[in-house]
């Protein structure tokens, strides 16, 4: 009313000129009135994949929102039911059950991971390699149980990611060998992080971040300002290493201090060295920058199993990968692509 009577006062239009005027107005309070609605929505919760999921994003409208964090995290229950090892019905449990005896055809989702997942067993020298699971089933880290060497050893040979036969063609998978297991607990929060960014990119939100576990993508700024992301410093939760600045992009972080158990003075934890059945502990932490969550979360676990420096030229040469690495002295590392703070 009071702008009126000052507009009016201001400004006498014309006839013709009403109701380009009117319509002005209209679209200027359709913005506003959305613009004053627009907030941050958020949702959590514990127990999909085994961790945690935590949504954000930018809406103008809740009843949106709402049906946008409805649908990523029935995204993430789904991938938990076809993914998990600890869900006997799932495929990936299936394939573990028979495809040592034949082919298993797959799904094209399970398939592409797959092949991705050997593509980062290629890219790390097989630091990275989802038949770990064929020693790391044995491993049981809240009920702070190990294999025995010998079980170890037994099992050992059918660790490598060159048994696992990929048919593009009929979709199957087939293992070269028995013993051989698959897990994608390295590589699944990752892949279900970029479908829930797909989910939100698709319903045209620009402001979000998706977390599960130690993943997290992000799209947009913070509006106007970059998402804050902090490492935490591996032995005190309550300290932060380093504070991340980061807009449209991916972030995963791998620690000895998520799963683990100490016993003897040693640390069993639940990144798992391919070639001796053991805990990878060559750094505490690994941090990982690159645009999709599947990468990041896929190559985290290579500085636990290589070392920083041998780690770090991986990520240099890939070029599209960033790292911050905690080594065991508590020296933080960085690739060429990050300054030193
Ligand atoms: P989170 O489970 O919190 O995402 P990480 O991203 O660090 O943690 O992944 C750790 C998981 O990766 C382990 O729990 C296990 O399922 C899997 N894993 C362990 N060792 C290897 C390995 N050498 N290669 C591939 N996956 C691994
Ligand atoms: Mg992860």
């Amino acid at each position: 009313m009071k702008a009126g009577i000052r507009m009016s006062a201001m400004l006498q239009p014309r006839r013709g000129e009403t109701r380009c005027l009117r319509w002005a107005l209209l679209l200027c309070s359709i913005a506003c009135a959305s613009a004053a609605q627009a907030a941050w929505f958020h949702r959590t919760e514990d127990g999909i994949m085994g961790t945690r999921i935590s949504v954000e994003l930018w809406e103008a409208n809740k009843l949106q929102a709402d049906q946008a964090l409805d649908r990523v995290f029935d995204e993430m229950r789904r991938i938990d039911q076809s993914m998990s090892t600890y869900k006997p019905e799932s495929e990936v449990s299936r394939v573990n059950a028979t495809a040592a005896q034949q082919p298993v055809v797959i799904s094209a989702e399970l398939f592409d991971l797959l092949t991705t997942a050997v593509e980062y067993s290629r890219i790390t020298g097989g630091a990275f390699d989802i038949t770990y699971a064929s020693v790391g089933f044995m491993y049981d880290f809240r009920g702070r149980i190990k294999p025995t060497d010998k079980a170890i050893a037994a099992a050992l040979p059918t660790v490598n990611y060159r048994f696992l036969e990929l048919d593009k063609a009929k979709s199957t998978i087939h293992f070269a060998r028995p013993g051989v297991r698959i897990d994608l607990g390295g590589i699944a929060k990752g892949h279900a992080v970029d479908r829930g960014i797909a989910i939100l990119q698709g319903l045209r939100i620009e402001h979000a971040s998706v977390t599960a576990g130690g993943d997290t993508r992000i799209i947009g700024d913070r509006m106007g300002a970059p998402w804050i992301v902090g490492i935490r410093h591996p032995d005190d939760k309550s300290k932060v290493i380093a504070r991340i600045p980061l807009v449209d992009t991916a972030i995963s972080t791998s620690g000895d201090y998520e799963r683990y158990f100490d016993e003897g003075g040693v640390r069993y934890h639940h990144i798992i060295d391919p070639a001796s059945g053991h805990s990878a502990s060559k750094v505490r932490s690994a941090t990982v920058l690159a645009a999709t969550a599947t990468r990041t979360d896929g190559l985290s676990k290579t500085a636990f199993v290589l070392g920083a420096e041998k780690a770090i030229e991986i990520y240099d040469r890939l070029g599209d990968v960033d790292a911050i690495l905690v080594t065991p002295e508590g020296k933080v590392l960085y690739t060429k692509g990050l300054e030193a703070p």
